[in-house]
Order: C-alpha cells, then sequence, then structure tokens
C-alpha cells in the first residue's frame, strides 16, 4: 500500500493536492483547521478556471459564478482602455465550500481513500512521509513569514447603478491607490480598495471616502454596504518554503498582491506541485532534487511576481505614500532576481514531474 499523505487546510491549494495524489493513488489524512476568516469575493482568470476545470470539473463548481467578459482599465490620466477578459467572479464561501465538497467526496472515491482528523502538531511529529501545509494556522513551528510592504485591501460588496455593466470589471488608478470593481450579477459587485497601509479609523467611511473620489467607479455603484473587511495584501513568503518532510503551499507559501488577479492559480498551481513531487520521490525520484525543484519553483514565481508588482506601480502616479512600498518591492526586486531566473530542472506534464 502507498503511504499517506497528511494536508494541513481546506483551501484551493489544499484541494488542489488532493486532486492531484488521489490521482496517484495516495491515502490523504486531510486536516481542515477551524479559520474565522471572511473569504473575499473572487474575480477567477481564464488561466485558474480552465486549471480548476482540468481538477475536478466545472459544471457542479461554477453553478453559482458569474460571467466576465471585459475590463475596463482606467490608470493615470489617459482615457480608459477597454479589453477583453473572459472571467467567472463567484463568493468566496461558495467556491472554498464547492471545492472543498468535491475534494473530500473524492477522498472517499480514491483507491487510497482518505479521512480527515483535527488539526495536528507541527509537520515533523506526524510521522507520515510528507505533510503539505496549506493553512497559515497549521504552519511548521520556526517558519516565519517576510512581507514585502504594508499595503491593505478594503473591500465590500455594493450595488450595480447599471445592469447593463453587469459584465464588466473596473479597475481605476487614484492617489490613494487602486480601485477594483467586479459585478457578481446582474445587481451587485465586489469593490477592493488598495491603500499604501492598513486604515486609521472607521473603514467604511475611509473605503466610501475612496469610492466617492474615483472618476469612473463612482457612477457605477447605487448602493454601498457598510459591512467593510480589509486585509493586508502586500507580497509575502514564508521561510522555509519546505523543511523535514514537509512542504507549504498555496498563500501559505507565498501570498500575492491581488492586483496580479492570480492568486488562486498560483494555489492551486503549488498544490499541484506538490502532489506531483510527492507522487515522483515516492516512485523512486531524487527526493532532494526533486525538493529542490520545488523550492526554486515557487522562489521563481515569487520574483516574477515582485518585478512585476513593482513595475506597475513605479509607473503609477500613485501619491508619496506608496514610495514606501515602492522602494521596498524594488529591493525585494533585486533579492529574488536571481532565483526568478534560476533554470528548472523538472518539467510539469499531465499532474506529473519529469526531469526537463
Ligand atoms: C482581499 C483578497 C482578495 C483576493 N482576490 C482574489 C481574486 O479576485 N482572484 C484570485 O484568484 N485570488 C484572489 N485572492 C487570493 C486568493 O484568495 C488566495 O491566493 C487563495 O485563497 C489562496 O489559497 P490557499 O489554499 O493557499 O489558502 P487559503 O486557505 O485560501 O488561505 C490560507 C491561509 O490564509 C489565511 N487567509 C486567507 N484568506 C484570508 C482572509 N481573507 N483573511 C484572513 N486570513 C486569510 C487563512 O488563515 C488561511 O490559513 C485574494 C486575496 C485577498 C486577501
Amino acid at each position: 500500500m502507498r503511504k499517506s499523505v497528511r494536508i494541513e487546510g481546506g483551501g484551493p491549494a489544499a484541494c488542489a493536492a488532493i486532486f492531484g495524489l488521489c490521482r496517484s493513488g495516495f491515502a490523504i489524512d486531510l486536516s481542515v483547521p477551524t479559520e474565522d476568516f471572511t473569504a473575499p469575493p473572487l474575480v477567477l482568470n481564464e488561466g485558474t478556471v480552465q486549471l480548476l476545470g482540468e481538477l475536478c470539473g466545472r459544471s457542479q463548481l461554477f453553478a453559482a459564478a458569474h460571467e466576465l467578459r471585459r475590463r475596463v482599465v482606467a490608470w493615470g490620466e489617459a482615457a480608459p482602455t477597454v479589453i477583453a477578459e473572459p472571467a467567472l467572479s463567484i463568493s468566496g464561501a461558495h467556491f472554498r465550500e464547492g471545492l472543498l465538497r468535491i475534494a473530500i467526496d473524492g477522498l472517499g472515491a480514491s483507491r487510497g481513500g482518505g479521512r480527515t482528523t483535527p488539526p495536528a502538531p507541527p509537520a515533523e511529529s506526524t510521522g507520515q512521509a510528507w505533510t503539505l501545509c496549506a493553512s497559515a494556522a497549521a504552519a511548521p513551528a520556526g517558519s516565519r513569514v517576510e512581507r514585502f510592504g504594508a499595503r491593505a485591501m478594503l473591500f465590500a460588496e455594493v450595488g450595480l447603478s447599471d445592469a447593463a455593466n453587469a459584465d464588466c470589471c473596473w479597475i481605476e488608478a487614484g492617489a490613494e491607490g487602486w480601485v477594483f470593481l467586479a459585478p457578481l450579477g446582474a445587481r451587485r459587485a465586489v469593490v477592493q480598495a488598495a491603500l499604501p497601509a492598513d486604515p486609521r479609523g472607521d473603514a467604511a467611511m475611509v473605503l466610501a471616502g475612496i469610492l466617492g473620489s474615483t472618476r469612473h467607479i463612482a457612477r457605477l455603484i447605487a448602493d454601498f454596504e457598510t459591512v467593510v473587511h480589509s486585509h493586508p495584501i502586500a507580497p509575502a513568503i514564508r521561510h522555509p518554503l519546505v523543511g523535514d518532510g514537509w512542504l507549504a503551499v498555496g498563500s501559505t507559501a507565498m501570498a500575492l498582491d491581488p492586483i496580479c488577479g492570480d492568486g488562486t492559480g498560483q494555489a492551486l498551481r503549488s498544490g499541484v506541485l506538490a502532489a506531483a513531487l510527492v507522487a515522483a520521490a515516492e516512485e523512486g525520484g531524487d527526493r532532494r532534487a526533486l525538493v529542490a525543484h520545488f523550492e526554486r519553483r515557487l522562489l521563481r514565481s515569487f520574483g516574477a511576481h515582485l518585478a512585476a508588482c513593482t513595475r506597475l506601480y513605479q509607473a503609477t502616479l500613485f501619491g508619496s505614500r506608496w514610495q514606501r512600498e515602492i522602494a521596498e518591492g524594488a529591493a525585494a526586486t533585486a533579492t529574488f532576481s536571481a532565483a526568478a531566473n534560476a533554470p528548472l530542472e523538472f518539467s510539469l506534464n499531465n499532474l506529473k514531474l519529469a526531469p526537463a
């Protein structure tokens, strides 16, 4: 019988790892920690939707999703530009619950089978060959998170003034930061406002002030919900990303600035990669080389993300309060530039790792 893999977490990264490991016939010991946070509504880009389709089929998961076709970019003084950008918007809670349900159903049906258990002590003491850490609440003892900046996002649901705009996202840059609006249906949308630091004072008032000062997005909003959530959004990475028998995946390994629109995709890809690594190692592959590849692949993505964010923020006329974010991003980009360009020894095809 093949070894069992412990997975800590219940988000997209954990689910992607479950799908990958089930296909390879592993037994899975899943622990979903209780976490008290409001999952933000999500916009899933085309690549993420496609990957989810490949991993678990899309009909069930996206029954409550809303289709988006266009994005308007109002960046700087130039006239807004409309680009075709197919995507799906979905309630964060629906998405997480739906994906986890499909993954757990798959556990029952898979060859290896699976069970869910309460949270375990840190990875090293579980006695299992591998633990995949996909939850900050179950992060390995001794690891730490380094964050590059202090920016934060306020988000809330709003009413749309015109159903004709329901297939179109907007992103607009202002002096305070960027503001994003994504319809969730004919009449509802989520708005996100990125600020250079966690705002002081009443978050609803801060967000209302920012929305009121937008040149374009303000007129799309009919009413504004006063329940406003705040979350840090500066890029962050865990040190180390791997340890004795454990691999960190998803946002537990690295969190991306949501401006990239690819956080869920990145979480899924890291879960898939971890599952492929475990399968390759258990089939006799060079464990050290495979783990080194995993680490390098994550560092490379993180380096590329830092560079892209830094270029974008440097080219934008945000107010002076963003200077610290830009300087920290530039310094971090330099630190990670070698990792961003490092060659890779393996490539991933059909969810399997093979020498490149
Ligand atoms: C405000 C915000 C908006 C985002 N919007 C998008 C988007 O539109 N499209 C997209 O593809 N990705 C988006 N992301 C990124 C996406 O949510 C994550 O990349 C993805 O959920 C990571 O999956 P995971 O399985 O690694 O971790 P998850 O299980 O989702 O979370 C891992 C850990 O992070 C902590 N955590 C996660 N979310 C929160 C939260 N909101 N508050 C407090 N703690 C939290 C939890 O403790 C958890 O242990 C957004 C992220 C944030 C913070």
